[in-house]
């Protein structure tokens, strides 16, 4: 895992670059996070779904603290 990538505390949007989430406007993020799904086509995907995704992008499956 990248060092630098974080990932927002609210949508869970992993971002390289920037310090406003582009999906959900938070400001918060964390770089401690724990894999990720790429989510390409969000209507068409389960996983997205399941998320409450509608960006693509990549996204943390997990985030601690
Ligand atoms: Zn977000």
């Amino acid at each position: 895992m990248a060092v630098k990538e974080k990932a927002c505390r609210n949508c869970r949007y992993v971002l390289e670059e920037g310090d406003t989430c582009p999906n959900c406007n938070e400001k918060a993020f964390t770089t401690f996070w724990r894999g990720y799904v790429m989510v390409l086509n969000p209507e068409q995907s389960e996983i997205a779904k399941k998320m409450g995704i509608t960006r693509r992008g990549r996204f943390a499956l997990r985030l601690s603290r």
